[in-house]
């Protein structure tokens, strides 16, 4: 049995007035729903706040991003033992930061090796383009994403995979749950390849791009789709709890 999770990724959005007003509308009732793991992950300048204001809930925290190396001359950038004791969660590799921020295959496999080491539990983002999707290239990228990122670690230690195809993400687009469930199954494969069945069957991965609380379900029915990566609806008090929601009650009826 895997527990589902779902991760709110607020992305550069919310200064940390807006934070808290965030996490206190939605804070009672997300704590009140049980067999879902949930995860926000504020701006690095809010992680300390609402750390605090969810202390003794069931709901967790997490970072958007990190650096590989554990301190340094690394100007404005954020290491794996600042965050340890911080947070649980960091998601690792998301299209944004590998479009725009040069987080290449290399970079995030360092990044996820200096997370795991450091007790941190990554949250891989991996996902295809408009262009490599339409040219059927879809298997052959995600599967060379996960084989970078994995490479030479010995054990993924409770990571979380976020399948997010990269033309569905904030677009209003989302993928069918069967397209994304056939992409979790083939990522599931390849983790098992890696690692062995055992662990490939306890992974979880998250589906992600233009998840909200109407479609949740489509892609929480999916047999390998265990939670979401949810950007722009988890910005909405009702929109990401109707999401919990959803979850909590399907999982609880299958
Ligand atoms: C994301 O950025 O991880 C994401 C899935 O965004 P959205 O839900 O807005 O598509």
């Amino acid at each position: 049995m895997r527990t589902p999770i779902i991760a709110a990724n607020w992305k550069m959005n919310t200064n940390v007035a807006e934070a808290i007003e965030l996490v206190k509308a939605m804070k009672k009732k997300l704590n009140s729903i049980s067999g879902v793991e949930k995860v926000l992950c504020p701006p690095f300048i809010s992680l300390t706040t609402v750390g605090e204001l969810i202390k003794g809930t069931s709901i967790e925290l997490g970072a958007q991003n990190m650096y590989f190396e554990r301190s340094g001359a690394f100007t404005g950038e954020i290491s794996p033992l600042m965050l340890k004791g911080l947070c649980r969660y960091v998601i690792l590799g998301h299209s944004e930061r590998r479009a725009l921020f040069g987080d290449t295959d290399q970079i995030i496999n360092k990044k996820l090796r200096a997370a795991i080491e450091s007790g941190l539990i990554p949250i891989l983002c991996v996902g295809e383009s408009l262009k490599q999707n339409e040219a059927g290239e879809t298997i052959e990228v995600v599967t060379k994403q996960v084989n970078a990122a994995f490479e030479g670690i010995d054990s993924p230690e409770g990571t979380v995979i976020a399948y997010e195809p990269i033309w569905a993400i904030g677009t209003g687009k989302a993928a069918s749950g069967d397209q994304a469930n056939a992409i979790s199954g083939m990522i599931r494969s390849a983790v098992a390849k890696l690692y062995g069945d055992p662990v490939a069957g306890e992974l979880r991965i998250q589906y992600g791009g233009s998840v909200n609380s109407a479609n949740m379900a489509e892609f929480i029915s999916q047999p390998d789709i265990d939670g979401a990566l949810v950007g722009g609806a988890s910005l909405k008090s009702v929109e990401f709890t109707g999401i919990i929601e959803q979850t909590a009650k399907i999982k609880k009826a299958g």
